[in-house]
């Protein structure tokens, strides 16, 4: 082989090398003429523009460049041509075949024959994701810098030391500072000593990894030195694995802690106010009892002496006399029956009742009540008609049980006109006896009935208290009637009131007792 023919197959064989590491390189690699058209493109280059090799060699780049990269990349090209030198490489947006926009960064150097410029080689690397990749970490960015800075409520980031590293408009409005003013100072700078102290612990315990009690309350002082009062949440900030701070939010509670304060003032007023009242209830049920009891022993020894007189057992007195001696007995009784009610009030307020509990025979007292009251109805000319049949004993006190039906019926006498009629009713079940007392008086609106058992309660109006009273014997009936187990009510209507009692029977029937 000569020499001249070894070097020929040499240079054939490099061609073949050199085109082959061209067509087959990663990046995408292309040759231009001097006026922009491609004269090659490697495999790589072809993949970008989606295009066949035929569709691309003799076209020109302003076929696969947008406007604002094809004028960049001619300024280049004729830079490179005139031998000027330019910045390399450069970024360039290609829309491809199927018109998807891509990102290059190219670099372009001439092709020279001898001292004739014949093209330009240019290496292409797609940045097309990596592109996307930074726009969408800007976007994100900007996205919670915007959360960030425009929350309702202050927002921060400090150092470990507890100096501000940052703080959001919210949170400069409240310290009432500029940003300048405000990063890299201190947070004690703008919270009262005390508070201080508070968070410091807290940032010290948040940093060695301690749960603490959230939120941490702190009486901020702002520029023109207010004094505000804000609730911090706060969890700490990480770079990779190194701690680099906290960051949390902070809510003005202001307005709440003043209310807080307050409805603890209120709290206590109301407290010492209803410990007043005790005391004084106290006081004024100690007076009424004493009271009564000082006005129950004259009283009582009026009526007995009263009743000598009445019964001639201390010598003959006129017709008159009898007459007088009526008037101050019917009286003193009165005044006796109201003194003792304000006792049981009294004794109400203190406890229960006092109570005996024996066998009673309601049929028993309810006969001799009436009998007692008929000379009262009778100057009404109302009749008392009872309907009373034997029933068994049940457990009662018999006094205070003669006190409920003495009340009742002289209700029922008191709210009746004359002539009127009154009907005492009894009767049995398994469980309960039932005492009914009718009257055709007045009667009690509807709407008032729930409330007639309740102490001092009188219907309104001239018409109830032209009839006197207190209010205070149907309470004291419903005491004593729920001390036995039973129940009262009342029902009324235009023709006048009844007033039903339920008081249960022994477990054993004690009948005939
Ligand atoms: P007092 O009779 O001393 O006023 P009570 O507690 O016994 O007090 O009764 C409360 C109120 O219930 C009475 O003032 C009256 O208005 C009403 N009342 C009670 N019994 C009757 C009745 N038989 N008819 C009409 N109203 C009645």
């Amino acid at each position: 082989m000569t020499e001249k023919r070894r070097l020929k197959l040499e240079i054939i064989e490099s061609e073949a090398r050199y085109k082959d590491l061209f067509e087959n390189a990663g990046e995408p690699m292309y040759i231009l003429d001097t006026s922009g058209c491609f004269q090659a493109i490697n495999k790589a280059g072809l993949r970008i523009l989606g295009a066949e090799k035929e569709e691309v060699i003799g076209s020109h780049i302003s076929r696969w460049l947008t406007p604002e990269s094809l004028k960049l990349s001619q300024e280049v090209l004729e830079k490179q041509i005139s031998g000027e030198r330019c910045e390399q490489p450069v970024v360039i947006e290609v829309i491809n075949k199927n018109g998807e926009h891509l990102w290059g960064e190219i670099a372009t150097r001439v092709i020279s024959d001898g001292d004739r410029i014949t093209g330009i080689h240019g290496i292409a690397r797609d940045i097309t994701e990596k592109l996307r990749l930074e726009q969408e970490l800007l976007e994100s960015e900007a996205k919670y810098r915007d959360l960030f800075e425009n929350a309702d409520d202050p927002m921060f980031t400090l150092d470990t030391n507890g100096n501000f590293l940052a703080l959001n408009n919210a949170g400069l409005r409240l310290l009432g500072c500029t940003r300048n003013e405000l990063i890299g100072s201190h947070l004690s700078k703008w919270i009262t000593l005390e508070s201080n102290v508070n968070a410091m612990n807290a940032i010290k315990k948040r940093l060695m990894g301690e749960s603490i009690e959230s939120p941490t309350i702190l009486e901020m002082v702002s520029s023109n030195g207010e004094h505000r009062w804000i609730e911090v949440r706060s969890s700490i900030l990480k770079e990779g694995n190194a701690i680099k701070g906290l960051h949390g939010n902070a809510r003005d509670v202001t307005e709440k802690r003043r209310l807080e304060l307050q409805l603890k003032d209120y709290h206590e007023k109301l407290q010492r106010s209803y410990e007043e009242l005790i005391e004084a209830d106290r006081i004024k049920t100690e007076f009424v009892s004493n009271i009564t009891h000082e006005l129950l022993t004259p009283m009582t020894s009026i009526k007995g002496f009263t009743e000598l007189l009445y019964d001639e057992t201390t010598g003959k007195i006129s017709n008159e006399q009898k007459k007088s001696l009526e008037i101050i007995l019917r009286n003193s009784e009165r005044l006796i029956r109201l003194i003792k009610d304000l006792l049981d009030v009294a004794s109400l307020d203190k406890n229960k009742l006092s109570m005996k509990f024996e066998c009673v025979q309601m049929t028993e007292i309810i006969s001799k009540t009436i009998q007692d009251l008929q000379p009262h109805a009778m100057s009404k000319g109302i009749r008392i008609i009872n309907k009373v049949a034997p029933l068994p004993a049940i457990l009662g006190d018999d006094g205070r049980l003669t006190q409920v039906i003495t009340n009742l019926l002289f209700n029922a006498i008191k709210f009746t006109p004359e002539k009127g009629t009154i009907t005492v009713i009894v009767s049995e079940n398994t469980n309960n006896i039932s005492i009914s007392v009718t009257d055709t008086g007045i009667g009690i609106p509807e709407n008032e009935l729930p409330r007639i058992f309740d102490r001092f309660y009188q219907i309104d109006g001239s018409d109830s208290r032209k009839y006197g009273g207190t209010g205070l014997g149907l309470s004291i009936c419903k005491s004593i009637i729920e001390q036995h187990y039973g129940s009262i009510k009342a029902q009324s209507d235009c023709n006048g009131s009844t007033f039903h009692i339920m008081l249960p029977k022994p477990a054993n029937n004690t009948k005939g007792v």
